[in-house]
Parts: C-alpha cells; sequence; structure tokens
C-alpha cells in the first residue's frame, strides 16, 4: 500500500495530511496525484461520493502552483455554494502550511463586491459555483486569463443542474494551454461530451465500476399504497431510533409538507429547498451538522452536495424522475468507509422503476416490509434498554437517592425494570396497537433478501417461521448481508434458511423456520463471538403485520392519522444530553393543547407532571 509521502507530495502538504490525520491514500488519489504531479496533463476521474476527490485535485493543485506569485492560476467549479464552501475550506486545511496561500470562494447569494475585495487582494484558486463566476467575469472583477489549472468537480452534477452553458462560457476565457481536471461520480453521455470538447486527450482513471453506486450503500424497497407513503416514512423512521438521515421529495411544495408534518408530529426534522432563503437554508444545514435534525427533507437540488458524514439512511420518499439522479441521492450515505441503507417508498404503480435503478446502480434491491406496530415497539424498546445499559451513571443523584429508594421500597427489581420502561414502552405501544398494515403485496416478489425467492415461498408473516433478536448490530460492524453470512456459517444453513435479515444499531431480528427454532436457540446458549455473549431470543414480533389476527386487530380500514407517539423521542435516540432541553416547555404545551382539542385524537398524550 503506498502512503502519502510515495505519492510525492512536499513536506508542507504532508505536515498538513498528519494534522488532518488522513493515514492512508484513497484509491483516486493514489491513482490521480501521481500523474498530476508528473505529468502536465488534462485528466478525467471517476469516482463515487466520499471516496477523497477533493485531496486528488487538492494536493497536486496546492503543489504546483506558484505561492509566492498573487496571479490566479488553479480554478475549481463546483456545482452548489455549500460544494463551494465545502471545498474552499478543504483547500485552506490541505494548505495550510503553504505560506501566502490565498484560497478565496466564488458563490451566489454572498455579496459580490466581497468577493471582488478578497479576490484583489491576489487568490491563487478561486473555488466558484459557474452562475456566480460568470458574473463575476462579464464584470471584469476577476481575471482568470492566465489560468494553469481548472476543475469541473462533480461534473455530472454540474451538467445535470443545467450549468452547460455557463462552464462553456467560463472556460473561454481561460488559456488554451491550461490543463483541465474532471471530477464525476457518474459518466453520462453529457459529461463525456464536455470532455471532448474541452480537454486534450485526458488520461481516464477509474475508481470502482463506471456509473456504479458504492456498494457500501445497500439498497431497499417498501411497497405501499400511495396514500399511506407519510405514514410508511413515520414508521420506518420509528423502526431506526437513531436514524439521522435525508429524505428526498419531488417538489419543493411536497418538501416542505412533508417536513412540517414531521415537525408537527414531534420529530427532530427540517426541510431544504429553493424557496428558503439562502439565511434559512444555513440554518437547516447548521443544525443539521450538528444532528440538531435527525431528517432532513430535501428537494434534489437543494441536498446536492450536501457532504454531511455519517447519515445513516436516505429515504426515497418519491423515485426521482430521472432514474440516474437515485445514485447522487444514495450517495448521500455509505461515505467515508462507512455502511449505509437507501430506502425507497413505492407505490405499485413506481415498483417497475426499481428495475431501472437496479441496472443504473448495477446493484439488487431488498423488498423489504414496513415494519409492524409492535415491531416498532419492541424496537424501541431494547434501543432504551441498550442505551440505559451504555449510560455513565450521573452521581449527582447520588443525593437523591435516599428519597428515590424510600419510594421504591417495596418494589422489587423485576417491578421497577417493567415500571421503568413503560414509561416509553406504553407510549408507544398506546399508539401503535391500533395501526395496520401498511404493506401492498407485490406480484413480481422477484427478490427476497437480494436473492430470488425460488417457488416464491410466501415468507411474509407466515405463520411457519419463527422470529428472532439478536444482540449484535450495525455498532458491531454488521449489515443485513454480512449478518445473513455469519448466521448462516455458525448455524450450518442453506442459503435460503435464514431471512427476513434486519439491522438495527446494536441489534437485530431474523427469520428462519419454525422447524429451525430449536437448533437456533440450542446453538445460541452458550455462544461467544469475538470474545462476547451472542444472545438470541424469540421475538414477539412474529411475521410483519399480514398474519390474519394482526390484520383483525389492525381494525381494517382505520385512516386516523398516524401520528407519532408523544413525548420526545429524540431524548432516546441522541447522545448529546441536552436535547429534551431544546424544545421548549411552552411548545409542549401547545402541542399538548393541539392534541387534545380533538383534532388528532389519535395522538398518544405525553404524561405530564
Ligand atoms: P468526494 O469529493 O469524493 O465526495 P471528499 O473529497 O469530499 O469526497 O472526501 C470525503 C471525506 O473524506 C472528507 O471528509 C475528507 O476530508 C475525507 N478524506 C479524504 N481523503 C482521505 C484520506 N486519505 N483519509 C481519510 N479521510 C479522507
Ligand atoms: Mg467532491
Amino acid at each position: 500500500m503506498s502512503t502519502f509521502q510515495d505519492l510525492g507530495l512536499n513536506d508542507d502538504l504532508l505536515h498538513a495530511i498528519t494534522d488532518l490525520g488522513f493515514e492512508t491514500p484513497s484509491d483516486v488519489q493514489t491513482k490521480a496525484i501521481p500523474i498530476l504531479l508528473e505529468k502536465d496533463t488534462d485528466l478525467v476521474a471517476l469516482a463515487q461520493t466520499g471516496t477523497g476527490k477533493t485531496a486528488a485535485f487538492g494536493f497536486p493543485m496546492l503543489q504546483k502552483i506558484n505561492i509566492d506569485s498573487r496571479t490566479t492560476q488553479g480554478l475549481i467549479l463546483s456545482p452548489t455554494r455549500e460544494l463551494c464552501l465545502q471545498i474552499t475550506n478543504e483547500m485552506k486545511q490541505y494548505g495550510k502550511y503553504c505560506k501566502g496561500l490565498n484560497v478565496v470562494a466564488i458563490y451566489g447569494g454572498a455579496s459580490i463586491t466581497d468577493q471582488a475585495r478578497e479576490v484583489k487582494r491576489g487568490a491563487q484558486i478561486i473555488v466558484a459555483t459557474p452562475g456566480r463566476m460568470k458574473d463575476m467575469i462579464s464584470r471584469r472583477l476577476v481575471d482568470i486569463s492566465k489560468i494553469e489549472f481548472s476543475v469541473l468537480d462533480e461534473a455530472d452534477e454540474m451538467l445535470n443542474m443545467g450549468f452547460k452553458e455557463d462552464i462553456t462560457d467560463i472556460l473561454s476565457h481561460t488559456p488554451e494551454e491550461k490543463n483541465t481536471w474532471l471530477f464525476s461520480a457518474t459518466m453520462p453521455r453529457e459529461v463525456s461530451n464536455i470532455a471532448k470538447k474541452f480537454m486534450n486527450s485526458p488520461i481516464e482513471i477509474t475508481v470502482g465500476n463506471k456509473n456504479e453506486s458504492t456498494n457500501q450503500v445497500s439498497h431497499e424497497y417498501y411497497l405501499v399504497n400511495a396514500r399511506d407513503r407519510y405514514q410508511a416514512l413515520k414508521r420506518l423512521s420509528d423502526a431506526n431510533p437513531d436514524i439521522f438521515s435525508v429524505i428526498f421529495c419531488r417538489t419543493k411544495r411536497d418538501t416542505q409538507k412533508v417536513a412540517e408534518n414531521l415537525i408537527e408530529d414531534g420529530y427532530s426534522a427540517g426541510a431544504l429547498h429553493g424557496d428558503l432563503s439562502q439565511n434559512q437554508r444555513d440554518l437547516v444545514m447548521k443544525s443539521f451538522r450538528n444532528k440538531q435534525i435527525q431528517m432532513l427533507v430535501a428537494t434534489d437540488v437543494a441536498a446536492r452536495g450536501i457532504d454531511v458524514d455519517n447519515i445513516t439512511h436516505v429515504i426515497n420518499y418519491q423515485l426521482p424522475d430521472e432514474p440516474e439522479t437515485y445514485t447522487h441521492r444514495s450517495g448521500r450515505t455509505g461515505r467515508a468507509g462507512k455502511t449505509g441503507i437507501s430506502m425507497v417508498i413505492v407505490s405499485k404503480s413506481e415498483v417497475r422503476k426499481i428495475k431501472s435503478i437496479e441496472r443504473i446502480i448495477n446493484q439488487k434491491f431488498e423488498h423489504k416490509e414496513i415494519p409492524d406496530g409492535m415491531e416498532i415497539c419492541e424496537v424501541q424498546l431494547m434501543s432504551l434498554a441498550n442505551k440505559i445499559h451504555n449510560t455513565e451513571v450521573n452521581h449527582e443523584i447520588d443525593k437523591y437517592l435516599t428519597s428515590i429508594n424510600e419510594l421504591f421500597e417495596d418494589t422489587s427489581k423485576d417491578e421497577l425494570i417493567k415500571k421503568f420502561f413503560s414509561v416509553e414502552f406504553t407510549r408507544f405501544f398506546n399508539y401503535y396497537q391500533k395501526t395496520k398494515n401498511l404493506n401492498v403485496s407485490d406480484s413480481r416478489d422477484y427478490d427476497r433478501g437480494g436473492e430470488r425467492s425460488e417457488g416464491g415461498r410466501g415468507y411474509r408473516g407466515s405463520s411457519n417461521d419463527s422470529r428472532y433478536f439478536i444482540n449484535v448490530g450495525r455498532k458491531d460492524g454488521y449489515d443485513w448481508m454480512k449478518l445473513k453470512d455469519f448466521l448462516k456459517e455458525v448455524l450450518d444453513l442453506g442459503r435460503d434458511d435464514v431471512f427476513k435479515v434486519d439491522v438495527k444499531e446494536s441489534f437485530s431480528f431474523f427469520n428462519t423456520e419454525k422447524t429451525l427454532q430449536e437448533k437456533v436457540l440450542a446453538f445460541f446458549t452458550d455462544f461467544k463471538h469475538d470474545g462476547r455473549f451472542v444472545n438470541v431470543e424469540i421475538s414477539e414480533d412474529k411475521g410483519r403485520g399480514t398474519s390474519r389476527n394482526k390484520r383483525r386487530r389492525d381494525g381494517g380500514g382505520d385512516r386516523r392519522r398516524d401520528s407519532k407517539p408523544r413525548g420526545d423521542r429524540r431524548s432516546g435516540s441522541r447522545s448529546d444530553g441536552n436535547r429534551s432541553d431544546r424544545r421548549s416547555s411552552s411548545s409542549n404545551e401547545s402541542r399538548s393543547r393541539r392534541s387534545e382539542s380533538g383534532s388528532n385524537s389519535s395522538r398518544p398524550r405525553r404524561s405530564r407532571r
């Protein structure tokens, strides 16, 4: 494996790399950096989002420009203001030991005079969005006639956004003999056209397969009636207590509406779309970055360039018009070596679109079921149990211990635990016990756990299945495929014997046929893996809601608004400790009043002291 030193970078850059904590260069960096350092060449580099493209062009550019000169020598074009600022920031960090370096960001929505003033001070590198750049050129506020290196970053996104003419126009003001480096996640025809038009026999490097989305992301779809979309979204969120997600809608209106409904229903959500002012968008992004917002509802355009690590889920509330757009959406998760899940909520009429997306991403979707109410209750309960288990004791409590102990003098440990958990559980239980099953059966049923379902054994809710709880999850490095492989291996089972594997943060669920139940439970009575006991229990949730008695319990056509259980779910799902204070008591008050006014009688009330 090569090191940054091997790639030929100078000491100033290596020093900064150490500060940044980058240990080994990524694939695209290993391939691109030596070429760009050694050759004066044009380059086309195809690599997924999150693979470190900024440094792949950033380091060579910083090493090659003349910092003693104040002439603008490097121009980086990027699709959005958000990205533009990000790249600028990265470049400044990479170049923090390059004395005299000046990197300036040029983007719309901020003072053009201020930006012009910064450029005038002498910017060796300009990072710009095409629209504002063109504006500044036409007003003669920048001079790019001596550019030696131009970068088209996220070229596919720029073209998607209709910047082709602006780019053509901008590049016409740059000298012929410069080098152009194009970076893109996908290579649609428009990108190769641009490459042909503006580049001179570019060297092409590809990391992973062309047009393939990253395999760090698993893809799932959920089939529901179109009118149940919103309820489905909420259940997906409730079934993933630690969710940190971007939710994509097709229009600004839907984006706003979904976000408003989520907030109304007590979720920490925010909207991001083009009708918001720049200031509003900045605020939303800031809250999202700080994880004050768990669910960011966004349009495709507004979400371009969102580069927030640790996004656990991308939820396609509606599919994009262009199947290619899906890649950009799902690329928001699974970054920086992490795994992520991209979920699609589809109605029957849209399900064929899944096929065309599969062809583009060259990956299979798994058809999954919207969890039913009891499964969500169980997930929430176990998540709480895990959280309590991992909580460090705050000894400020010690001084109240005597009075608390007095109160519980006659309560056994078992009873105390039950009471304690009931606080949270009853809220979800009361809410969910009367909700209906949201799943629609898929006549194609072509997929089960990423595999074809031979003979179409209907596994959904079958009374021949056993469902299990297992105390390993995503944080132990499992995704559904890995867990399935693990179970098949240790239990010595065939490829279809373990199914409906559902991996949560710190625990998971899976099914086998009932006939295997004894074997599974017996095997895991005393099983240690990586030094810890792996515990498997029968999950109370037998199937997912399609069994007959469930349907009866769901009450058929119950069309009540499927609101979120009240109480601050965030208090159970985040780790920064201060969030229950975030919502003011007065807003709780008004929420409570609203819910009690009768307009929304199905919403469980929050217990108030
Ligand atoms: P891309 O442009 O390909 O989407 P970025 O350049 O934005 O990806 O990089 C994604 C993240 O990975 C950034 O936070 C960046 O600082 C980090 N990163 C880049 N290169 C490395 C590396 N070699 N080691 C560790 N982290 C890196
Ligand atoms: Mg990038």
